[in-house]
């Protein structure tokens, strides 16, 4: 049930827009390429909703078709997150033969309704990203915004 973007007023939560900066955006993009063929995996932090910082994540499955985060550093990095005065904005992974669409898995495993969920396909020449939010086991299209 990906992308029903018409049922947003219904979940009782507000749906705003990501706003990320270019360069955010751009390491991101290079992070999946380098782990090609592999997923690659990280998180996005910033202020008032603003993604301002990225942290690459080490994929634990090593695989091309899943991710999992070793649960030590992301406490590390949400430590590093707080201490800067920023808060989690974003998590994303890439699918390097898939679209940008999550999966059951990537749903089923989503446990930050108040993130965003990018998902960066490489399975064309060049890089597209899905943004979501997923709550209540639904994932919901969200448009990003640049600011920088
Ligand atoms: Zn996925």
């Amino acid at each position: 049930m990906a992308g029903n973007a018409h049922s947003n007023s219904k979940m009782g939560y507000p749906i705003p827009a990501l706003f990320a900066s270019h360069r955010v955006w751009k390491e991101m993009l290079i992070h999946c390429l380098e782990e090609r063929p592999y997923e690659a995996c990280g998180l996005l932090s910033g202020r008032m909703g603003r993604v301002e910082t990225i942290w690459r994540m080490v994929n634990v499955d090593r695989s091309p078709v899943s991710f999992y985060m070793d649960p030590e550093q992301i406490r590390t990095v949400f430590q590093a997150i707080q201490e800067r005065g920023e808060q989690l904005a974003g998590v994303y992974h890439s699918h390097p033969t898939a679209p940008p669409i999550p999966s059951k898995e990537d749903i089923a495993y989503a446990t930050y309704p108040e993130a965003a969920y990018l998902i960066v396909s490489l399975a064309n020449k060049q890089p597209t990203v899905g943004s979501y939010r997923i709550i209540d086991q639904r994932a919901i299209p969200i448009p990003v915004t640049f600011f920088a």
